[in-house]
């Protein structure tokens, strides 16, 4: 049986001052859900939410990291640099990321493999944009940014990795995609991992994000295949994200 998962992607959001609320609001208002519970925050803000969430049942993590492990990589923020604050979890090649920053299918993918090497959870997002989902190249377009993570994570590790199916149509538009299509999307993702490791892709978690919404968050976490979601501005309200983990 698989856990639910929901993470926050607190995206560029953020102030010391509305950190404090948002997190103690979080903390606040959860009780036994029955789900593990995380935010990605701004790396700046690494250290707020350790001294935020240490003890609770919220974990943190970062919405990016280097492929690197030191050096002479000015901007950069390495794997053990996350770890070193107490972060669980790292969104490797989210849809911002590959779109403004022209990060390549195998750089995310390089990306996960370093958060693994520093015990990080990788949460490796895909998704297709509206064009291509028009012209009917969703599974082909997913299968790709999934194979290039596959090709270069050890068999052992393929467990380690949470997987997030993200439709850039979706993303902070507030066209959530019906609970068939991500259902249908999520099941694929699935599919292609059993191909080689059936073990493992029966028990990774596959989140769904893209406008989840109080509203919305059961039927979406009620399908089979989706096993809790990656939430970007529902997240940065307290009574909203707590409705979405209270929909689990
Ligand atoms: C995201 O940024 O990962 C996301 C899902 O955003 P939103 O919930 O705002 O669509």
């Amino acid at each position: 049986m698989r856990r639910k998962l929901v993470i926050g992607n607190w995206k560029m959001n953020g102030s010391r001052a509305a950190n404090t609320a948002l997190l103690s609001g979080i903390v606040a208002g959860l009780n036994d859900f029955g789900a593990d519970c995380a935010v990605c925050v701004p790396a700046p803000y690494l250290a707020q939410a350790q001294a935020g969430l240490t003890g609770t049942v919220v974990a943190w993590g970062a919405q990016d990291v280097s492929v690197h492990a030191s050096g002479a990589y000015t901007g950069e923020v390495s794997a053990a640099m996350l770890q070193d604050f107490g972060a669980t979890y790292v969104l490797c090649g989210h849809s911002e990321r590959r779109a403004y920053h022209q990060e390549s299918s195998e750089l995310v993918a390089q990306k996960a493999v370093a958060a693994l090497a520093a015990g990080l959870t990788p949460v490796v997002c895909f998704g297709e944009t509206l064009a291509q989902r028009e012209a009917g190249q969703t599974e082909e377009v997913i299968c790709a940014q999934l194979q290039a993570v596959l090709d270069v994570i050890a068999d052992e590790d393929v467990s380690k990795l949470v997987l997030a199916y993200e439709p850039v149509w979706a993303i902070g538009t507030g066209k959530t995609a019906t609970p068939q299509i991500a259902q249908d999307a999520h099941l694929f993702l699935r599919t292609c991992v059993a191909k080689k490791h059936a073990v493992a892709a029966a028990g990774v978690q596959i989140l769904y994000g893209g406008s989840m919404k109080p509203e919305n968050a059961k039927e979406l976490m009620a399908q089979p295949d989706i096993d809790g979601g990656l939430i970007g501005g529902a997240a940065l309200k307290a009574v909203d994200f707590l409705g979405i983990i209270q929909a689990v």
